[in-house]
């Protein structure tokens, strides 16, 4: 166990990797602390995708409403349960005010930018010599299977197209060569081909090799239990396996980031979006890029010789249970969709579930915290923590070596939702 070093990033998902890769590449001595294996939360078996196209903040107009709908609904691809948890309903009450137009308009133009800047840097990472993540370039279709979907779909791209995301509008008869020749049961699509996708555990685990072998020190099975502050400094973070002395730490927890806030008196407004993955051995039928179906909420992604569902996003706490009502919608959805595959001629390889560490607005936390001079963090990014990992590492070493970030990261400040 090392007993001193420069800089400490908490938390081996794709964020911390991405942090740790960056920091050692402008020169920091680093160690990544991780209380389980590398890759073992939210990053693990999600849907992989790299999506400028979705740009627009999960808080968005009548997302409030069409949840409320839901709710009652066991096998609806968005879920709230009820709970009397002050921490929730803190949480909740920000979530409703930021559904709003005015949300949006100020987080599309940073997000888009992220997106753009996340998508340049996975190019040169996929370019690092021995790593080989699935990185595939050949865009997202979204179909749609009603009108009303299709038209709302239809207006978020144009509004996406102000900030550079190209898309093409696919009649129902354009959709074959996009879906390998299977049968479609969607009325029409959008192919955004920006888009990108990679194997996420493959991403994580490969990046964990190349910066290991490049200095970091990749300390598993530790878990952080709290900190040593001197003033504006945390000096020391306490692990299960002992005392760590530190000039700068990075919080990058995923959906454990408040508790760990919280030994630092920070205040973080996260919650846990759970959502689950069913992954199959790629059969021989199966489109060649990733698919969105849209109205059910369920994305489609061929990763190498697998073929993977995912889908759902469920506020219900840290609760890791798996609802299989809700697990069988996601596979229900696509049988709906693509009515040639039955997911029972399919050779299972895993049922995965994971949280999603969602902010109230549905913009990362990027920055300093105010109180302390030798604190970073980065978490909080929802949907996207995949995406916009990359770019969350650049900026993060960016502020670590006292640099002006490339991006202005006020709007993403960890204190944004205290009052001023
Ligand atoms: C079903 C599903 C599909 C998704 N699809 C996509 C997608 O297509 N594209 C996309 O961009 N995003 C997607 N996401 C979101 C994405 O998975 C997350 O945003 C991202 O993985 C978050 O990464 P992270 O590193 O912040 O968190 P995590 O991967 O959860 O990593 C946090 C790590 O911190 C560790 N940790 C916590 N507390 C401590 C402690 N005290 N000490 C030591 N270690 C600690 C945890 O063990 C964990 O390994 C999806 C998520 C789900 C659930």
């Amino acid at each position: 166990m090392i007993r001193k070093t420069q800089t400490i990033v908490i938390g081996g998902g794709a964020i911390g990797i991405c942090c740790a890769l960056y920091l050692n590449q402008s020169g920091k001595k680093t160690a990544l602390i991780e209380r389980g294996e590398i890759c073992s939360g939210s990053s693990h078996g999600n849907a992989g995708l790299i999506v400028p196209s979705h740009s627009i903040p999960m808080a968005a107009p009548g997302v409030i409403t069409q949840g409320l709908r839901w709710m009652f609904n066991p096998e609806s691809p968005f879920y709230i349960r009820p709970r009397l948890d002050r921490e929730f309903l803190s949480w909740l009450w920000k979530f409703r005010g930021a559904c709003s137009e005015a949300n949006v308009n100020r987080a599309l133009p940073v997000l888009s930018k992220l997106n753009v800047l996340s998508l340049e840097l996975f190019d040169e990472l996929a370019a690092l010599a021995g790593v080989d993540f699935g990185y595939e370039k050949k865009g997202v279709l979204q179909i749609f299977k009603s009108r009303t979907a299709m038209d709302k779909g239809i207006e978020e791209a144009r509004r996406l197209q102000q900030y550079g995301v190209d898309s093409q509008i696919l009649e129902y008869s354009e959709l074959a060569p996009f879906t390998g020749d299977m049968r479609t049961a969607g009325a029409g699509g959008l192919f955004y081909p920006g888009d990108a996708q990679l194997i996420p555990d493959r991403f994580v685990h490969q990046l964990a090799r190349h910066v290991g072998n490049n200095g970091v020190d990749l300390l598993t099975s530790t878990e952080v239990l709290g900190f040593e502050i001197s003033g504006r400094h945390v000096t020391t973070v306490r692990t299960t396996r002992g005392d760590i002395d530190v000039e700068e730490i990075i919080l990058a927890g995923g959906s454990w980031s408040a508790d760990l806030a919280r030994e630092l008196n920070i205040k973080l407004w996260i919650e846990p979006a759970k959502g689950y993955s069913v992954t199959f051995k790629r059969p021989s039928s199966c489109p060649s890029l990733p698919v969105i179906m849209e109205d059910a909420r369920v994305v489609l992604t061929p990763m190498g010789d697998m073929m993977r569902f995912a889908g759902t996003l469920e506020l219900a706490g840290f609760d890791m249970s798996i609802n299989k009502r809700r697990l069988q919608a996601i596979l229900n959805a696509v049988s709906d969709y693509f009515p040639d595959f039955s997911p029972n001629d399919l050779e299972l390889l895993e049922i995965w579930r994971g949280l999603r560490p969602c902010s109230p607005d549905g913009l990362p936390y990027l920055g300093r915290p105010r109180r302390y001079d030798n604190v970073i963090i980065a978490t909080g990014h929802g949907m996207k923590g995949i995406s916009l990992a990359p770019v969350t590492g650049k900026l993060v070493a960016q502020l670590a070596a006292g640099e002006q970030p490339q991006i202005d990261l006020n709007i993403l400040s960890i204190e944004r939702f205290l009052p001023r």
